[in-house]
């Protein structure tokens, strides 16, 4: 096996040197309860509080509209559930999509079990949600929307601005899981009128269990966790100094090297899907071709399994994933692919393949050749193969498309 050739930036990152470093004081030097009174603590204070303007600033958001959580799970549970609770006298119908993570997909299905009814948005075939849509699932009673800002599996990117200006002419709270959004393309809460936003930090190079939940100023949201008073009495916990710190220098961090981290994962992501498409036959990309995040690959190869092929490409060392982490030893295809109207043969077939600005050229050269090899050596092994070019379906793969 080679070096390793680590694919897999959409479920987790490598904290950055930088990151790291400015963590490392916290747990050992600075390892106050920032709560406390001696000043000891209030050097623990002042960097949350850095964080804190840090993690704002890079959605245009107010330091005190920043709650820090365990993450973006925590977040999109916060910010759903306690929305749902608050105004329930007002009405007790959400609107979300049916490509939202199980973070917030999961929440909604308990909320449903509580009394609440949801509406689940289709995607076009591309992963988008259409505004158009939208404004004929709102009703009088609907107190949320939640969509994502761009989808984890397939990378799409919603129009969020477009969607938040609907919501907010509506008087209707909008929440976006900005989870593989925030520090990787622009955001803004007051352009997009975003009422609540999830980010969270092993997404772009900090800390996992660090993230945070924008809540609009006069956004009144019950606490999802009680206890002591910190985060305004709206989130209790000792606060997660290191992890705090590390989310607020990545945040920093992504907008300083936003641009340009973008155009070299753009460029290496096109260089893998062009490649892929042109030398792997029966072969798709999945989501929008341009609309879609800058590090992100997703496609199906027709007539395999997805978990073999990430098994095989794991024994040359590459770490890619099936789309998403929930689905991985389930039968069931993901519920992104069935949604944009994948048949289940096909959608699973899937792999998603997630840069980073560190990978090179070289290790996508050995990723498509190996991807090259175990497809024809899987294809070769399937009955559906077989079966295919038996009925003249298709021409045997090892043929030019
Ligand atoms: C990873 C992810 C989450 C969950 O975030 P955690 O910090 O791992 O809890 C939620 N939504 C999206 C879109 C994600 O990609």
């Amino acid at each position: 096996m080679g070096e390793r050739i680590y694919l897999d930036n959409a479920a987790t990152t490598k904290v950055s040197e930088e990151v790291l470093q400015e963590m490392l004081p916290y747990f050992r030097e600075t390892y106050a309860n920032p709560s406390a009174i001696y000043s000891f603590a209030g050097e623990a204070k002042k960097a949350v509080g850095i964080a804190r303007e840090r993690a704002a600033a890079l959605v245009g958001a107010k330091p005190n509209e920043i709650y820090f959580t365990a993450g973006g799970s925590e977040s999109d549970n916060w910010a759903i559930r306690s929305v749902a609770e608050g105004l329930s006298d007002r009405g007790r119908h959400i609107i979300t999509t049916k490509i939202e993570h199980h973070a917030v997909l999961h929440t909604c299905k308990y909320l449903e079990k509580n009394g609440y009814e949801v509406t689940y948005l289709d995607v076009d075939g591309e992963g988008k949600v259409s505004p158009e849509a939208l404004e004929k699932a709102i009703r009088p009673d609907t107190i949320l929307i939640s969509v994502m800002a761009a989808n984890n599996e397939i990378g799409t990117i919603q129009p969020i601005a477009k969607i938040g200006e609907m919501a907010r002419e509506r008087g209707i709270l909008f929440h976006t899981d900005a989870v593989q959004a925030y520090g990787h393309i622009p955001l803004h809460v007051e352009e997009m009128h975003v009422d609540l936003l999830s980010a969270s930090g092993h997404k772009l190079y900090g800390p996992k269990g660090a993230g945070i939940l924008y809540i609009r100023e006069n956004v009144r949201l019950l606490p999802l966790i009680h206890g002591g008073a910190q985060e305004r009495g709206r989130r209790a916990g000792t606060l997660n100094v290191p992890g705090i710190v590390g989310f607020g220098k990545a945040a920093a961090l992504a907008g300083e090297t936003m641009r340009e981290r973008a155009e070299k994962e753009t460029a290496l992501r096109d260089y893998l899907i062009d490649r892929v498409l042109a030398e792997i036959p029966y072969t798709r990309l999945n989501g929008h071709r341009q609309d879609r995040l800058s590090n992100n690959a997703h496609f199906c190869f027709r007539f395999i399994e997805g978990e073999s092929l990430l098994i095989l490409l794991d024994q040359q060392g590459i770490c890619g994933s099936s789309g998403s982490a929930c689905t991985s030893g389930a039968l069931d295809p993901s519920h992104v692919l069935l949604a944009i109207g994948l048949p289940h043969e096909i959608a699973h077939g899937s792999l998603r393949l997630t840069l980073s600005a560190e990978n090179t050229r070289e290790e996508l050269n050995r990723t498509v050749e190996a991807l090259k090899e175990i497809v024809g050596r899987l294809r070769d092994m399937s009955p559906l193969y077989e079966d295919a070019v038996k009925g003249g379906e298709i021409e045997k793969c090892t043929a030019k498309k």
